[in-house]
């Protein structure tokens, strides 16, 4: 993203994110991944080796990095809710450059005006 030099530039770039900045389904701030896992069943094949390939979704929390099951026929719709947490994560990225160009250019303003006077 470039980031414009003129606040008023800044200000439409981050207002039109700022109309961006809404979630269309639920979402997940997680990876979605497959995994091979025993069922725990100690006669089941995986027992002796043969795991079930399944998907799971990973995330953190506090530095630990938990798991959860996800049903074949749920895959495609939380595939798309780790998508729009991915989508609104580099959204608000971006926000904070732009808002954080925004303090600069009125620091700088401010220091200019400061100098000639
Ligand atoms: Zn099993």
């Amino acid at each position: 993203m470039k980031i414009p030099k003129h606040p008023t530039l800044i200000r439409r770039s981050l207002q039109a994110r700022q109309k961006e900045l809404q979630a269309h389904c639920p979402v997940l701030a997680a990876s979605l991944v497959t995994l091979r896992r025993a069922c725990g069943n100690p006669n089941c094949r995986c027992a002796r080796g043969q795991k079930h390939l399944g998907h799971y979704l990973t995330w953190k929390l506090k530095a630990k990095t938990h798991t959860a099951y996800v049903p074949v026929d749920l895959v495609a719709q939380v595939k798309l809710w780790t998508q729009e947490h991915r989508r609104l994560k580099q959204l608000v990225q971006q926000i904070t450059q732009l808002s954080l160009a925004l303090i600069q250019t009125h620091v700088r303003a401010k220091r200019r005006k400061r100098g000639r006077s």
